[in-house]
């Protein structure tokens, strides 16, 4: 698969060093950090470099409003085969006769879904955001609540989604739409048992597979192919392409509707976007390509494997997980109420970069909430195994013990900064912390980003 020791995959920016030295010094400061550091947030991973040329393509000079053969504008002959090739790869990794790849993200593939479904305050079921749900799926501080009326299932004290709850809460509530898929889930999703609920509620059902497209394509986890009407995703994700958003309708999607495509298509275009990125939809076609290959199931097979390895190493070394394990690419790692920015900000000072999220039954709030969130798809891109992942989990667990005693103040945000700033000061000084960075380093070094990942 991925070879080290491989050639630098840096970046030169030699126009951008000539006319911008501003930008270019942040540019190089980002590439310094991004080489430097271990990337652990699990929806975070590293594109080949055919995708990063395919994004600064001359494509992102066309307007094509519309669709391939039916554009408001001249010119697209060339960018009509560019978006049916990224289509029709799509459609072939996930076994379904309708994709469309102009969301801008994942975001406007979700609000799409709610405009070809749905009326205004129309009722929705979704996953609750503090037991992983994504704001998309009806938090009350996303428009999806503004608009329609969210109703939320939880995950159970296990961590499983609690199947009996959603059956309840669909047959009390008849939604249109019942979303399945999260941003911080650590189990497989239910989608076999969630298409029967659906089904004898009438409501369409929807998977929204940002993080785990990659996994499906590698075989790792089930398609949801067969239980759901609708599939949406990010492609930046586990499915390592460029930031964008996809729909796909199923062929039992089509069945109840024979209109979902076209009402999916409309809902982008006129209905929510104009102009699609076209020089993102030709990295989509390269990352579609690149996924479709046996050197990407390996890559799945691995993400999960070393996520299952740095899940048990942590709790070995004492640490307690969300559902005490994980089945995919990420874990939630409790971390004591409130005390997930600390933990944050300390492994972030080692050169170890996740980020801070709530936890199934959240005792406090989505800003300084009790755990932190944290993955394997980039490190794993970077060429790293089982025995790297034992190596980071003793860092993680160490960390985690030098701010043992750290605690928020109660007050407002502004003295919880301060406090988040006075322990930066104070483990800038800590010997260990320094110890570790400069090792983390060491691990970096040994695995930079791949020159080639075909
Ligand atoms: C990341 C994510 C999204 C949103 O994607 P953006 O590209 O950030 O808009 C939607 N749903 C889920 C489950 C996600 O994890």
């Amino acid at each position: 698969m991925i070879k080290q020791k491989q050639k630098s995959t840096k970046q030169k920016f030699t126009r951008i060093k000539e006319q911008d030295k501003a930008l270019y010094e942040l540019l190089q400061d980002e590439q310094r950090r991004q080489s430097d550091s271990l990337e652990l947030i699990p929806s975070e991973n590293i594109v080949s470099k055919a995708v990063l040329e395919a994004m600064g393509s001359v494509l992102t000079n066309k307007y094509s409003e519309g669709y391939p053969g039916a554009r408001y504008y001249g010119g697209n002959e060339v960018i009509d085969k560019v978006e049916n090739l990224a289509r029709d790869r799509l459609k072939k990794l996930f076994n379904v006769p309708y994709a469309n790849v102009q969301p801008y993200s994942g975001s406007q593939a979700n609000m799409a879904v709610y405009i070809a479904t749905c009326e205004a305050g129309d009722t929705v079921l979704g996953q609750h955001l503090f037991d992983g749900g994504h704001l998309t799926h009806g938090w009350k501080a996303s428009a999806t609540a503004k608009f329609f009326n969210t109703i939320q299932y939880h995950v159970k004290e296990d961590g499983y989604i609690d199947l009996k709850e959603v059956e309840m809460l669909a047959k009390k509530h008849k939604p249109k739409l019942i979303w399945v898929g999260a941003t911080a889930y650590v189990r497989e999703f239910p989608f076999k048992e969630l298409g029967e609920i659906a089904d004898k509620t009438g409501a369409y059902l929807v998977a929204d597979i940002a993080h785990i497209a990659g996994l499906i394509v590698a075989g790792v986890h089930k398609s949801p192919e067969k239980f759901v009407d609708i599939i949406t995703s990010t492609t930046h994700k586990t499915l390592r392409g460029p930031r964008g958003g996809i729909m796909m309708v199923t062929k039992k999607g089509l069945k109840k509707d024979k209109d979902l495509s076209l009402k999916l298509d409309r809902a982008i275009m006129p209905g929510s976007q104009g102009g699609p990125h076209n020089h993102t939809t030709a990295a989509m076609a390269v990352a579609f390509a690149e996924a479709s290959r046996p050197a990407f199931k390996k890559y799945g097979k691995q993400v999960v494997k070393n996520a299952d390895a740095l899940a048990k190493a942590l709790i070995k070394g004492g640490a307690e997980l969300v559902s005490d394990g994980t089945d995919n690419h990420l874990l939630l790692l409790k971390c004591g109420k409130g005390r997930g920015a600390i933990v944050e900000t300390a492994l972030d000072m080692v050169g170890l970069t996740t980020n801070k999220n709530t936890i199934p039954n959240e005792p406090q709030s989505p800003f300084y909430p009790s755990g932190v969130r944290m993955g394997t798809p980039s490190v794993t891109t970077r060429g790293m195994k089982v025995k790297e992942m034992q190596q980071i989990a003793l860092w993680i667990n160490r960390v985690m013990d030098i701010v043992k005693s750290e605690e928020l103040p109660d007050g407002n945000v502004v003295e919880k900064q301060k406090y988040i700033k006075k322990l930066t000061k104070k483990l800038k000084k800590n010997i260990e912390i320094d110890k570790i960075r400069n090792a983390v380093e060491r691990l970096c070094r040994e695995y930079p980003a791949p020159d080639n990942l075909v």
